[in-house]
C-alpha cells in the first residue's frame, strides 16, 4: 500500500490529469474532480457571482497609473475612505509629475486619512520617479501594446508593487485576463475548496488554472463584494448564500454553527 496519503494521491491523480505537471500548484479537495466536473463547478460560481454582483469595477479608476496608485491608497483601509482620499489627491495635484516636484510632506499630508500614509507615501513617490525615469512623465501610457508578461514584469519591479497589485491594473485598465487574488479571493476559494494554501500571495497559479481566462473578472469583482457583504470573515451569512452548495465548507458543517 502506498504510504502517500488518500486526499494527496487523488489530488496527484487530478494534477496529472489535467496536463499540469507541477503538482505542487494545486491543493484544494475540487482538484480530485475529473476535470469536466471541476469546469462545471468553476463556471456555475462563476455565473452565480456575476449574477448576483454584475461585473463593477469596485471604484478602479481606467488609467494605468491612476489605478496603481488608487490600489495602493486602498491598502488596508475601507473602500470608502479610499476612494475620498484618492479624490483628495487629484484635487491636490493637477498631474503625478506635481507630485513629485512637491515636497513629500504634501503627499503625506492628503494621505493620512487612509492610514500608513508614511508607506504610502513613499511608495507612490519611489513609484513615480521610477516611471518617470524609464517613460519620461507621471504615465504608464508607454505599456499599451507590449506583451501580457512584459507588462507584468514590469509593473512587478516598480517599488511596492505585489503581484496582486500588478494583476489587478493589468485586469482593470488594459484587459488582460489576470486572476488578482487578494484576501476575499482567497477566503472564499479555501471556503470553496479551490485551494488549501494560508496566505493569498501563494495562490496566484494555483487559481489560474482553474478558473479560465473570461470568468477571471466576474469571479475577481464577485469575490470581493461578496466577501465584503455574505463571505464575512467571520459569521458568514450561509444561509441565502448564492454559492453555497457549491461550498465545502458550508456542506461540512461549518456554515452551520
Ligand atoms: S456558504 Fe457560507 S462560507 Fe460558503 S461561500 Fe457561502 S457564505 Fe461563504
Amino acid at each position: 500500500m502506498s504510504g502517500v496519503p488518500e486526499v494527496q494521491r487523488r489530488q496527484t491523480i487530478a494534477a496529472n490529469s489535467t496536463g499540469l505537471d507541477e503538482v505542487r500548484t494545486i491543493s484544494g479537495p475540487i482538484w480530485s474532480n475529473p476535470v469536466r466536473v471541476r469546469a462545471q463547478i468553476v463556471r456555475r460560481v462563476c455565473e452565480a457571482l456575476e449574477r448576483s454582483y454584475g461585473m463593477p469595477r469596485l471604484g478602479n479608476p481606467e488609467d494605468p497609473l491612476d489605478d496603481l496608485i488608487y490600489i495602493v491608497i486602498s491598502n488596508k483601509t475601507s473602500p470608502k475612505i479610499a476612494q475620498s482620499t484618492y479624490e483628495r489627491v487629484r484635487q491636490r495635484f493637477r498631474t503625478w509629475d506635481e507630485v513629485l516636484s512637491s515636497r513629500s510632506s504634501a503627499l503625506r499630508r492628503v494621505l493620512r486619512p487612509a492610514g500608513l500614509f508614511t508607506v504610502k507615501s513613499r511608495q507612490i513617490r519611489a513609484a513615480l520617479r521610477r516611471i518617470k525615469g524609464d517613460f519620461g512623465s507621471g504615465s504608464l501610457a508607454g505599456l499599451a501594446g507590449e506583451s501580457q508578461q512584459d507588462t507584468e514584469e514590469y509593473l512587478l519591479s516598480l517599488p511596492g508593487v505585489s503581484e496582486k497589485v500588478a494583476k489587478c491594473v493589468m485586469m482593470f485598465t488594459l484587459g488582460a485576463q489576470v486572476l488578482p487574488v487578494d484576501a476575499h479571493v482567497h477566503r472564499i476559494a479555501k471556503r470553496l475548496g479551490w485551494t488549501v494554501r494560508r496566505r493569498p500571495d501563494q495562490c496566484h497559479q494555483e487559481l489560474e488554472a482553474l478558473v479560465p481566462g473570461k470568468r477571471r473578472y466576474a469571479f475577481h469583482v464577485g469575490c470581493v463584494m461578496h466577501g465584503r457583504t455574505v463571505c464575512r470573515p467571520r459569521g458568514p451569512a450561509c444561509e441565502g448564500c448564492c454559492i453555497d452548495r457549491h461550498c465545502v465548507w458550508y456542506e461540512g458543517g461549518s456554515g452551520h454553527e
